[in-house]
């Protein structure tokens, strides 16, 4: 099975290609370096012009192509992604190292996407209002943008790039897909099911390659219309310059430094069972992963007990074995990073109260894993407190009062996601009031959003789009405001009628 997705393409216009240059990369599994995934194309700057002509073509016709027949598409891509449900998430588990578990929800979350999408079809709803003027009837409509250039990372193979291309789509955009390096295989299974959709040619276009090269070659592209990019800071800052300059829509999704805030009144079992889906599923590789954890000083030694008691039993594994609790990081520049956070939090007086090092017993000496890791004594201040780590590491901060936690919990750059167990009803509302993040959850961990509703953060975790529900409608459409005037005369606004 895997040997089918060894060769991975691009795809333009509707066929399946090498890079122009014949250069290719490859993709190994995470959890045994050993075994090879996959081989995709170095492509550059020449395929991103035949993509990019490929995708401004087709958006002549399909820009025109009824919303309701668009969305039949998406329908279509839903019923595929549940057809092909197992096998994408075997090789994305094989791929990127998540355990299989999540690897069936990352391509659920998929599904759920596309099924939420198609109705869309059906609304894409504007407004009809009152005109100022007699005999006038005012209405607005959304518009779809043009060419979309969705750039996505590895840690949601499937579930990223749905969130982008089926409401690009449902919008009336065409769409070029250019995935991370390391999930290739993930990427062009996806497209696959486009594809077999029965999408017209140059509708939807995959670009692989390294992300300074064609994912730069894309930003700079005159013929892009809109960016919707999700990834580092770093880069997200490199990709909104670049698209200021040049005039393009552009919709930035980036890291988050999330906290859970557990306080005295809380029901500390359900406060444990999600810190630690928090803080270390997916290895700790999501944006919106627990990477704080904000105890009262009332329950902080019970729970950090209760803490480490789990922490130890987690079983480090190949995401495709099935009693696996975390899988490995997902290469080893995230190897690194994370060693290196754990060298910066020792040498800033953070004491490591379990894990705190990369493992290397047995098969795992193949794979990039690291222990699942909890701080303590680390104070807001610290850069392991501040920074997204991006790995199977929590850090523990203790606080006397409800109002420190929230004002410890908001004293970072970013403002994705966070969390508070209490039981005092009060407690939760100023939470929801007074949390400066995109996301809050209310005895409940910093992960697990739903498709329908808003996703993304305040502050550096954006810039102000949301992708998912009918929020992302507002990305990959523009307004357009229409008057008719039926009184047969002209009619100045703010002239005739004052
Ligand atoms: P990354 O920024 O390194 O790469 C993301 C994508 O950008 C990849 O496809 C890459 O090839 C491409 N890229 C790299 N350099 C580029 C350039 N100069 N121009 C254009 N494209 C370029 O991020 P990553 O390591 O793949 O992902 C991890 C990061 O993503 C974390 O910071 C995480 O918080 C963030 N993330 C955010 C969300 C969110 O919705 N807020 C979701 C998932 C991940």
């Amino acid at each position: 099975m895997m040997t089918n997705w060894i060769n991975s393409l691009n795809y333009i216009d509707g066929c399946w290609l090498p890079a122009k240059s014949g250069d290719e990369l490859e993709s190994r599994n995470p959890a045994d370096t050993r075994k090879l995934v996959a081989t995709f194309p170095r492509s550059a700057p020449a395929d991103v012009d035949a993509a990019v002509e490929a995708a401004r073509r087709a958006y002549r016709t399909w820009r025109l192509v009824p919303a309701p027949a668009r969305a039949e598409f998406i329908y279509r891509v839903g019923e595929l992604l549940l057809q092909y449900k197992e096998e994408l998430a075997q090789l994305m588990s094989q791929e990127m190292g998540k355990p299989i578990a999540e690897a069936r929800g990352d391509v659920q979350e998929g599904v759920d996407c596309a099924f939420y999408y198609a109705g869309e079809g059906r609304r894409l709803f504007g407004q009809t209002t009152t005109s100022e003027m007699p005999n006038k009837f005012a209405m607005s409509v959304r518009m779809p943008i043009g060419v979309c250039a969705l750039i996505t990372p590895w840690n949601f193979p499937v579930a990223i790039p749905c969130w982008k291309a089926l409401p690009a789509l449902v919008c009336g955009n065409t769409i070029i897909l250019k995935p991370a390096e390391d999930t290739p295989a993930c990427a062009t299974f996806l497209i696959e099911i486009f594809d077999k959709a029965g999408l017209p040619p140059g509708v939807v276009n995959l670009i692989h390659g390294v992300g300074a090269e064609v994912g730069k070659a894309l930003v700079e592209h005159r013929g892009i219309d809109l960016v919707s990019f999700t990834g580092s800071s770093q880069v997200g800052a490199e990709v909104g310059a670049i698209c200021g300059q040049t005039h393009k829509r552009v919709c930035l999704e980036l890291g988050g430094k999330n906290a859970q805030i557990v306080m005295e009144d809380a029901d500390l079992e359900l406060a444990l069972e999600g810190a630690i889906w928090g803080a270390f599923g997916t290895t700790g590789q999501r944006c919106t992963a627990t990477s704080r954890l904000i105890l009262h000083r009332d329950i902080k030694d019970k729970f950090t007990a209760m803490l480490l008691e789990r922490t130890s039993k987690l079983r480090l594994g190949a995401g495709i074995e099935l009693d696996t609790d975390i899988g490995p990081l997902v290469n080893s520049n995230q190897l690194k990073r994370v060693s290196n956070y754990l060298e910066i939090a020792r040498s800033e007086g953070a004491e490591v109260l379990i894990g705190g090092e990369v493992a290397k017993d047995g098969e795992l000496q193949h794979g990039y894993f690291f222990k699942p890791t909890i701080l303590n004594n680390v104070s807001p201040q610290m850069r392991v407190a501040r920074e997204e780590i991006f790995g199977p590491v929590v850090a523990l901060i203790e606080v006397g009062e409800f109002e420190e936690a929230i004002a410890i919990l908001n004293d970072t750059p970013y403002g994705l996601s966070s969390s508070v167990y209490t039981r005092d009803i009060n407690r939760a509302f100023i939470a929801m009031r007074d949390i400066e993040a995109g996301i809050t959850y209310i005895n409940g961990p910093t992960i697990g959003a739903e498709v329908h509703l808003p996703f993304g953060g305040v502050k550096q975790t954006g810039n102000g789009h949301r992708e998912a529900g009918s929020a992302a409608l507002d990305v990959f459409t523009e307004w357009k405001s229409v008057y008719v005037d039926f009184s047969g005369r002209l009619q100045r606004a703010q002239i005739d009628n004052h």
